[in-house]
This record gives C-alpha cells, structure tokens and sequence, in this order.
C-alpha cells in the first residue's frame, strides 16, 4: 500500500535556519511579550500583506475575538455559516449574536442577501474569503458604510491573495489571518489583526495583553500574545513563501487538468482580478450526475490511504446552542456542506499522487 497522504502538511523552513533565527533568544533571554524578533516579524509581514497596521497574535482564533472587542461591537452581525468553528465562535464569545447570510456558487458570502437581514440591531458585517475566494469586498464596504456598519473579514484563508493589486486584508475596516500550522503560511500557531484605524493598535494592544496598561488596568482583557520561537518561524517562512505559493499553484493545476472535465464535479472558478494563494482544492461532488456521494467518496479515497475532509461541514449554525433549523435559512450553503469535499494540497504535494488521488475518484 502506498504511503498515507492526509489533507494538509505543513511547510518547514530548513532546520539550519529555523535554530539560526531563535539563536538569539538564547542571549536576549526575552522569549515573549513583543521582544525584537517578534516585531521584526510584524513589519516584514505587514510590508508583504501590503496593508496599513498590522498587530500579530498568538492564534488566529483570539486575533478575531480581539478585533471585534477591540471595535467594541455589540448587537448583530451579519456573516456567514460555510466556515470553519472559529468565526462564529469568536462572534459569540465576544457577546455578539451571529445572523446567517447564504453563500454565493463561489461558498463566499452573498452580498445581495445582506441588506435584508440588516436590521437596528446590526453593528457588523463578518465575511470570510473561503479558500482564499474572496468576498466581494467592494460591495460589501459600500454595504457597511452606508448603514454605518462595520465591514470586517476573516481572511485565515487568504494569506498572500490580492486584489486589483491590493493586499486583501488591506479591505474593511478589520481583517484577520491566521498563521497556523495547516494554513499557506504558518508561524506554528499564530495569527494577525489588519486595520486602518491606528486608534485601535492601543486597543488591540489592551485586549491581547490582559486590559493592562502600565501600572492601570483598563479593560477585562485576554492573554493572546505571539512569542519569539513563533515569531521566528513567521521569518523564516516569509522568505520561502514565493517557492510556497509557486509549488501549490503546480499542484492546483494538476487538480484542475485532471478534473475540469469531470461528470458532476465541480472545482473552483478563477476570480476576477484575484491574484490566488492556492490555500485549498475543495470538490463539489453531484451525487446524481456524478454517480457517487461525498461521502461515499471520502470512503473510497480513505481505502485507498487518502485522506480528504469535509471542509465545511457542519455549518457553524448547525451548533447544537442554535435553535434546529436555522441551517435550512441558508439553502446553498446547507446544500455545499452536504457535497463539498476538500482535496489533499499542500506545497509538496507529488504531482504522480494527485494524479492516483483523481485516478481514484474518478474511478467508477
Ligand atoms: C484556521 C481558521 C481560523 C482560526 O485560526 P487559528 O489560527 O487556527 O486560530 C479562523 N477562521 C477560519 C476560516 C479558519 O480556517
């Protein structure tokens, strides 16, 4: 049997640099709490994402729960239930009540849909750049500015993706990456908040280190710093990162010559505009004219050592805290739940395995 091949695997800069970049830790003795490496780190990355503040923290998860404290919401928001756990959960950790907006053929929020739910209660609008598709950022903005909202995006998908030019955190009022392990760029664990406002560095400064501001206690904050070792890491795969993206663009080529022509399946859609970062492959299988279900599907490819998930399903409003039925509010995001199925991708990723991965999908 061939070797196990599982979704994701993560890149890792060569072990030589890796121990020469932490080497100075070692003398400054700082492992965290914004020591040197930690902010060298913060302006090559904000230099790369093209984007004008950028403050780093310890995981992508706590990044977006302290943006949306540090924004002081309250009330609704409007987002969207075809993500992963962390979006919604950070909306209602951070007291706020999630409103569910379906998602357009390319999974990412529906724009047109969003006027509607708005309501006296709405302080926000949450969208997320699905495999790195992005939102509709234009529309979304004009959105939010003329109701007073704020516009922000859960961009954990997004690392490296432009549009028009522009870094795409760089749009709304807020953006939040995430550096984890399986993402296309990773610190470890880790992540950043992106933003415009320069008021809100001191409040995100306050939320990430426990609402302490010298000697004065200012708010009820958390502990979300980023430490030196991740910090490190973050530099030494900032200068990989154009092999990174070069080698997954390859693979997702490959994907696509295999597949495009397939019965019942379909693969995603360039963008308009969008220069891509290949974070993920997400299939959505037709189980009539395919022939076959995702999850029967899953079954096959897990015979034969292939490992592919079910990104996302559940939606998040399928949480068992939500009333039942609220999934049935969003038909098209419910529908892509139940047929979307993510395929192995990741930077080494052989060629020779994703063409046995479609081999075997194909496979009647
Ligand atoms: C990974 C991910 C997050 C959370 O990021 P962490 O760094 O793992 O905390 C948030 N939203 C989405 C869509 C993600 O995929």
């Amino acid at each position: 049997m061939s070797e196990q091949i599982f979704v994701t695997h993560s890149s890792m800069p060569p072990y030589e640099e890796y121990c020469n970049e932490i080497k100075s830790i070692w003398e400054t003795v700082q492992l965290t709490n914004g020591g040197p490496i930690h902010n060298r780190f913060k302006d090559a990355v904000r230099e790369y994402l093209k984007v004008q503040h950028l403050e780093l923290f310890v995981n992508g998860h706590l990044a977006l729960y302290c943006a949306l404290k540090a924004l002081k919401l309250s009330g609704e928001i409007i987002t969207t239930p075809f993500t992963f756990a962390s979006t919604t959960n950070a909306i209602v950790q951070a007291g706020c009540t999630p409103v569910f907006c379906d998602v357009k053929p390319d999974y990412t929020i529906d724009e047109e849909k969003i006027e509607a739910l708005i309501t006296e209660k709405t302080t926000a609008i949450l969208g997320v750049h699905v495999y790195g598709n992005i939102c509709n950022v234009e529309k979304i903005d004009a959105i939010a500015k003329k109701h007073g909202l704020r516009a922000i995006y859960d961009a954990a998908h997004a690392f490296g993706v432009q549009y028009k030019g522009r870094g795409i955190a760089d749009f709304g009022d807020v953006s939040m990456l995430s550096f984890h392990a399986t993402k296309v760029f990773h610190t470890i664990e880790g992540g950043c908040v992106c933003f415009h406002d320069e008021a809100l560095k001191k409040e995100l400064t306050l939320q990430r280190n426990f609402g302490v501001d010298g000697e004065t206690l200012q708010i009820f904050g958390t502990n979300a710093k980023m430490n030196e070792f991740q910090a490190a890491m973050g530099i030494c795969n900032l200068r990989h990162i154009d092999d990174e993206l070069a080698l997954r663009a390859a693979v997702f080529k490959r994907y696509s010559e295999n597949l495009q022509s397939a019965k019942g399946i379909k693969i995603l859609k360039d963008q308009e505009n969008v220069k891509r970062n290949f974070a993920y492959y997400p299939i959505l299988v037709d189980p009539e004219s395919f022939g076959v279900t995702r999850d029967d599907l899953i079954q096959k490819l897990q015979k034969n050592g292939i490992y592919a998930r079910k990104y996302f399903y559940p939606l998040t409003s399928e949480n068992k805290a939500f009333p039942n039925g609220l999934a049935e509010k969003t038909p098209v995001a419910k529908q892509d739940s139940e047929r979307v199925l993510c395929l192995p991708m990741y930077a080494h990723l052989k060629l020779s395995d994703v063409d046995r991965i479609c081999r075997i999908l194909l496979q009647k």
